[in-house]
C-alpha cells in the first residue's frame, strides 16, 4: 500500500505552538497555561453561581484535612504511649485516647461528606455549564452571516468549538481548584513538618522536584506530538466520519471503499500509536528513575527519623506523623502535577470556543432600518452589481444591470457556475455586493431592516432542508407564525403539489418525515421537493424565488405547477432558476447568465428570434426530447 499523507490543512487555533527554551520559556509556558482561566471562571460563574460558590467554599476546608488527620494520628499514638508509660488503668487510658479517635473519625466523616457534596455540586454545575455553553454557541451561529458557514476553515473551527467546550470550562475550574487545594495542603503539611524538623520540610520539597521536572517534560513531549500531527488527527476523524455516516454509506459500499479507507485509517493510527508508545516508554523509564530518587530521599529521612525515635529524641507519634505527612505530601505533589496537565489541555480546547465566540457578523446592519415595502410598488433594480466571495479574487458577477417590475416572473439560465445562485444570495442580502447597488423600491437593500427584508422573500434553494419533523412543520416553517393555521397550510400544500403526497401518508399532516426517527416516513426526492415548494408558497412573500427546486420532479409535475404559476404568484415577483426550458419559457423574461455577466435578456419569443445562446440551448434540449 502506498504511503499516505494528509492534504495540507490550514492550522486551526488549537494547533498553536508551545513556546520553548530556558527558564523564561518555562515561566511563559506556565503563564500560557493559565491564559483562559478568567474566561473559564466567568463561564462557570454565569452557568451557576450557587454551585460555583459551593465548590469554592469547600476547597480550603478539604485542603486542610490531610494535615489535621496527620496531626490527630500523632496525638493518638502519643496518648497511647503516654498511657502505657504511666502504667495507667486501661479505662483511664482509653478515656485519654478515645477523644482523639473520635476526632479522627469526625475528620473522616467530614471528608466523606465534603467529597459527596462537591461531587453533587460538580455534576449539577456540569449540566448548567453544558446548557449555557451550547446556548452561547447556537446563539452565535444564529447571529453569523452565511459567509462564515460557506468558509470551510471557519466551519471546521466551529465544529471544533463545539467539541468538549463545556467540559473544558469545568475542567479548567476544577484544575484550578485542585491546584489551590493541593497547594494549601502542601503548605499546611510542610508547616507541620517545620515545627518538627525544618530539614525534613526541605527534604519533602526537594524530593518532589525531580518528579515535577520529569512529568512536565513528558507532558511537553506529548503536547508537541499532538500539535505536530493535528492535521493527521483531523484526517483520521474525517475518514472515520466517511466510514460511519449515512450520507456516505451508499458510495462507500458500491465503490468498495470501506476496506481501503480503513487501511488508511489503520496506517495513520499505527504511526500515532508508535509515536505515543515511544513517548510513554521514555516516560516510564524517566518516572522510574526520578521516582527512585524520591523514594531514596524518603527512605533516607525515614531512617533518620527511626534513629531519632530510637534515641528517644522524638516520640513514636512524631514518627507516625512524619510517615503520614510524607506520603500525603507526595500524593499532593502528584495531584498538583496532574492538575497542571489537565489545565493545559483544557485551555487548548477552550481556545477554540473563545475564538469562535469572539467572531462578529460582517453584514452591516442599519440603525433604525426601514421596514421593507409590502406590496412592492416600483420593483427591484440591480445597478452595476459586481461581486466576489470573501477571500476569493474572482469576480463571480460583473456589472449586472437588471430591473424587475412588480408582478414579473424572471427565469435565470446559464451553465453551472454562471452565478445564478450567487445572484439570489445578493438579492436576498445573504451577501452584500462588492460593487454597485441593489435597490428595492428605489432604496438600497442595506438600508432596510434585515428581518423585515427577509420576510419579503420566499426562497427555496437547490439544497433546501428536509426537516425531520412533521409535514405540517415542513410546510408551516415557511411562515412560522402561522404554523397552527391549518387552512393556510393546506392551501400552500395544494399550490406546491404536496396535497397528493399528504393524502397518502398514514397520519396526514402529522406524519413525521425522514428516517431519523423511529416512525419517520421517508419520501422520494420528488415528493420532498413538492413539500419544499409548498413551504415557499406558505410564505406571505412579495418575491418568490425558486432555485432549481423542481429538478427531481417529473417533467409533468413541474409543467403542471408552472402552468399555474402566474395564478399561484398572485401578482408577486418570481425569480426561478431551472435547467428545464419547458419551464423557463413560461417566464415573462429570461436572463441568460454567462461567466457572471448578463449575456442575453428577453422573452422566450424574443430570444428565439434573436437566435443566440438561448435559442441554441433551447433547441439542444428540445432535440433531446424528439
Ligand atoms: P450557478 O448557480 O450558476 O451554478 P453559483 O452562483 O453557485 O453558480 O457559482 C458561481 C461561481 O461562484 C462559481 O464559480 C462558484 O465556484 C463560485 N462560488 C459559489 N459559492 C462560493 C463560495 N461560497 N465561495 C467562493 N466561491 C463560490
Amino acid at each position: 500500500m502506498q504511503n499516505f499523507s494528509p492534504p495540507n490543512f490550514s492550522r486551526s487555533p488549537n494547533e498553536r505552538k508551545k513556546p520553548n527554551g530556558g527558564i523564561k520559556g518555562a515561566i511563559r509556558e506556565n503563564l500560557e497555561t493559565l491564559r483562559n482561566t478568567p474566561e473559564a471562571f466567568r463561564l462557570v460563574w454565569t452557568a451557576s453561581r450557587s454551585n460555583t460558590l459551593i465548590s469554592f467554599g469547600l476547597t480550603p476546608i478539604a485542603a486542610l484535612l490531610p494535615a489535621a488527620q496527620s496531626w490527630v494520628g500523632k496525638m493518638i499514638v502519643d496518648s497511647i504511649l503516654g498511657a502505657i508509660n504511666q502504667s495507667m488503668d486501661i479505662n483511664v487510658g482509653l478515656r485519654m485516647v478515645l477523644p482523639y479517635v473520635a476526632v479522627e473519625f469526625g475528620l473522616l466523616l467530614l471528608s466523606t461528606i465534603l467529597n459527596s457534596i462537591r461531587y453533587l455540586s460538580n455534576s449539577v454545575l456540569q449540566s448548567h455549564l453544558t446548557n449555557h455553553i451550547n446556548t452561547l454557541i447556537i446563539k452565535k451561529a444564529i447571529s453569523l452571516d452565511l459567509q462564515f458557514f460557506e468558509d470551510p476553515i471557519f466551519y471546521d473551527n466551529m465544529q471544533n468549538a463545539r467539541r468538549r467546550a463545556d467540559s473544558s470550562a469545568l475542567a479548567i475550574m476544577n484544575a484550578i481548584l485542585q491546584i489551590v487545594q493541593q497547594t494549601i495542603t502542601l503548605v499546611s503539611l510542610v508547616a507541620l513538618l517545620v515545627g518538627f524538623s525544618p530539614w525534613l520540610a526541605v527534604v519533602v520539597i526537594l524530593a518532589a522536584i525531580p518528579n515535577f521536572i520529569s512529568r512536565s517534560r513528558f507532558s511537553e513531549m506529548a503536547f508537541r506530538a499532538l500539535t505536530r500531527r493535528a492535521p493527521e488527527s483531523r484526517l483520521l476523524n474525517y475518514i472515520e466520519t466517511l466510514l460511519t455516516s449515512n450520507e456516505t454509506v451508499k458510495e462507500i459500499k458500491l465503490f468498495g471503499l470501506g476496506e481501503p479507507l480503513l487501511a488508511r485509517y489503520r496506517q495513520l493510527f499505527t504511526a500515532f500509536f508508535e509515536e505515543d508508545l515511544e513517548i510513554s516508554r521514555k516516560n516510564t523509564f524517566a518516572s522510574f528513575g526520578w521516582g527512585l530518587l524520591s523514594n531514596l530521599a524518603y527512605y533516607g529521612s525515614y531512617i533518620w527519623v527511626i534513629l531519632r525515635a530510637l534515641a528517644k529524641a522524638i516520640t513514636l507519634g512524631d514518627m507516625t506523623m512524619f510517615l503520614s505527612v510524607f506520603r500525603q505530601s507526595q500524593s499532593a505533589v502528584q495531584q498538583l502535577l496532574d492538575s497542571f496537565n489537565r489545565l493545559y489541555e483544557s485551555n487548548l480546547y477552550l481556545d477554540n470556543l473563545l475564538d469562535y465566540l469572539k467572531i462578529e457578523p460582517v453584514l452591516a446592519l442599519p440603525e433604525n432600518g426601514k421596514i421593507a415595502p409590502a406590496p412592492i410598488q416600483q420593483g427591484i433594480q440591480f445597478r452595476n452589481v459586481s461581486f466576489k466571495y470573501p477571500g476569493s479574487e474572482k469576480m463571480v458577477l460583473q456589472n449586472i444591470n437588471l430591473f424587475i417590475p412588480p408582478g414579473e416572473s424572471i427565469a435565470l439560465v446559464g451553465l453551472n457556475g454562471a452565478g445564478k445562485t450567487t445572484l439570489i444570495k445578493l438579492l436576498t442580502r445573504l451577501y452584500d455586493p462588492t460593487e454597485g447597488q441593489i435597490l428595492l423600491d428605489g432604496i438600497d437593500l442595506r438600508e432596510y431592516d434585515l428581518k423585515s427584508l427577509h420576510q419579503r422573500f420566499g426562497v427555496i434553494f437547490q439544497d433546501y432542508v428536509r426537516y425531520q419533523f412533521s409535514v405540517r412543520e415542513n410546510i408551516g416553517f415557511g411562515q412560522i407564525e402561522d404554523l397552527d393555521d391549518q387552512e393556510r397550510i393546506e392551501n400552500a400544500a395544494e399550490r406546491g403539489g404536496a396535497d397528493k403526497v399528504v393524502a397518502e401518508l398514514p397520519q396526514g399532516y402529522d406524519t413525521i418525515l425522514g428516517r431519523r426517527w423511529e416512525h419517520g416516513q421517508e419520501l422520494s426526492g420528488g415528493q420532498w421537493q413538492k413539500i419544499a415548494l409548498s413551504r415557499a408558497f406558505m410564505r406571505k412573500a412579495e418575491v418568490l424565488i425558486l432555485d432549481e427546486p423542481t429538478s427531481a420532479l417529473d417533467a409533468e409535475a413541474e409543467y403542471e405547477i408552472f402552468l399555474r404559476f402566474r395564478e399561484l404568484m398572485e401578482g408577486r415577483i418570481a425569480v426561478l432558476i431551472s435547467h428545464r426550458f419547458s419551464t423557463v419559457r413560461m417566464a415573462d423574461r429570461i436572463v441568460v447568465l454567462s461567466e457572471g455577466r448578463i449575456h442575453e435578456i428577453g422573452s422566450h419569443a424574443e430570444l428565439m428570434a434573436r437566435d443566440g445562446a438561448y435559442a441554441r440551448l433551447f433547441n439542444l434540449q428540445a432535440e433531446g426530447y424528439r
